[in-house]
């Protein structure tokens, strides 16, 4: 299959390398005026104006998108699909505790097979809807349900115009964007198994992705060609004993896979490590820690570091209680950070440091998080809680949400950018 799309323009972002620092982030985005992209079955063979096309002997078949904007699909790099049933039914405003307590509480008794089905195709629909093309997803508990939703190819019609007027730019020419062909829409995605708790490694487990045996449960029966797309990672340094922090991380070094996990969310993992008191180590003081568990006595970025946690294929998310001295400890290891200002406001958490962040050097890139703290899964609702949140400009926002995101996930050979070779994987945005 080969065919061509027209657009007025195109922001392909190529040759870029990821943006680290204000300036990178805020540099003009490459645009060609009046640009073809042409895609031989799901890749780009090429990107060139439509009088170079128009020259083509071998010119595939058009389709005139128009008015329109074309850019790279974007890459939500945190969610939770497996969570959300849980749309609108936990504590919010009022902290970490409470919110984690009403999750907990919720999650003790599995959905009923349909609900669950039915949540989590909604939940992909919104996805595709927000011209996601790539998810990082947690998804420890049920990775078989949340990998047949993510085949489901269905469009989502009814929630397409909400997704689209959410994009952060902002110019008023920008008439209703064409439905893209099925190939440049596709969602895939990062499974991340997370382990989690204090107990000892499975020793049962076989499978490729035991991770020392500190995999979950659930990834000994994943099939092998899910394996590819599998990152064993670890939840949190408040949830997950050490030894599974290093053999997670590990296995993902091993693997060339994204190490991913929950840091510095909110002002109770700080006094759970640093003190060993307060509402979270309450809360888990008799339900996951073993009864001669110490507190480390640092706080959270210093201790993973601390533990080999942090690299330039570290993924961190959150971040929001970060200082000075946490910003110069991701800086100087190259982390990637994962922003998910909407699911932190609904909790209650802070707000990270990211233009302090970004200044360092740190890559920034963008998350949903899932139902069960976020309002929605669409990405341009994000991106636009991104500026106003922090002010960012509209070109650090895309960058964030498409090269940025790729990057940080290991995929920049395939997606991030407008490119030949890379997935045809497009967005529309209004002009920057
Ligand atoms: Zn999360």
């Amino acid at each position: 299959m080969r065919f061509a799309l027209r657009a007025r323009s195109v922001l392909t972002l190529a040759g870029e390398s990821p943006a680290r620092g204000l300036s990178a982030l805020n540099a003009p985005v490459r645009q060609l005026t009046d640009g073809v992209v042409i895609v031989r079955n799901t890749d780009i063979e090429a990107v060139e104006p439509y009088p170079s096309f128009a020259r083509r002997k071998d010119a595939p078949p058009l389709l005139d998108l128009g008015n329109v904007s074309l850019a790279p699909g974007f890459i939500n790099c945190h969610c939770h699909l497996e969570l959300s049933h849980l749309e609108d039914k936990t504590v919010s405003g009022r902290g970490f505790v409470p919110w984690l307590a009403s999750l907990v509480a919720r999650t003790r008794r599995p959905p009923a097979h349909d609900e669950a089905r039915a949540s989590l195709i909604s939940a992909v629909r919104q996805l595709r809807a927000g011209h996601t093309v790539h998810v990082g997803d947690v998804g420890s508990r049920v990775p078989m349900a949340v990998a047949a939703a993510l085949a489901d190819n269905n469009p989502a019609p009814a929630r397409e115009k909400a997704a689209r007027e959410s994009l952060p730019f902002n110019l008023p020419d920008c008439p209703s964007s064409p439905a893209l062909p099925p190939t440049c829409s596709a969602l895939t995605a990062t499974h991340f198994l997370e382990a989690f708790g204090f107990g000892p490694p499975l020793s049962c487990q076989t499978s490729p992705l035991s991770a020392g045996g500190y995999a979950p449960a659930a990834a000994a029966s994943l099939p092998p060609h899910l394996h590819s797309s599998c990152a064993v990672v670890a939840h949190s340094l408040y949830s997950t004993c050490p030894e599974a922090l290093r053999a997670t991380r590990a296995w993902c070094r091993d693997n060339g896979r994204p190490f991913s996990f929950h840091l510095a969310e909110c002002l109770e993992e700080t006094l759970f490590l640093r003190e060993g008191r307060g509402e979270l180590h309450r809360f888990f003081a008799y339900r996951v820690l073993p009864g001669n568990w110490q507190a480390p006595g640092l706080d959270p970025t210093p201790f993973a570091e601390r533990l080999g946690l942090l690299g330039p294929d570290t993924l961190a998310v959150h971040c929001t209680q970060c200082d000075a001295k946490d910003i110069d400890i991701l800086g100087k290891n190259r982390v990637s950070c994962c922003l998910c200002p909407r699911s932190n406001a609904r909790i209650g958490t802070g707000i990270a440091p990211a233009r302090h962040m970004a200044k360092a050097g740190i890559l920034l890139c963008l998350g949903t998080d899932g139902l069960s703290s976020a309002p929605d899964l669409d990405m341009g609702g994000e991106m636009r809680a991104v500026r106003d949140t922090w002010g960012f400009s509209p070109q650090a926002i895309l960058r964030m949400a498409t090269l940025n995101g790729a990057h940080a996930l290991g995929l920049s050979r395939m997606l991030g950018s407008l490119e030949p070779g890379k997935r045809a994987a497009l967005s529309f945005v209004k002009d920057m």
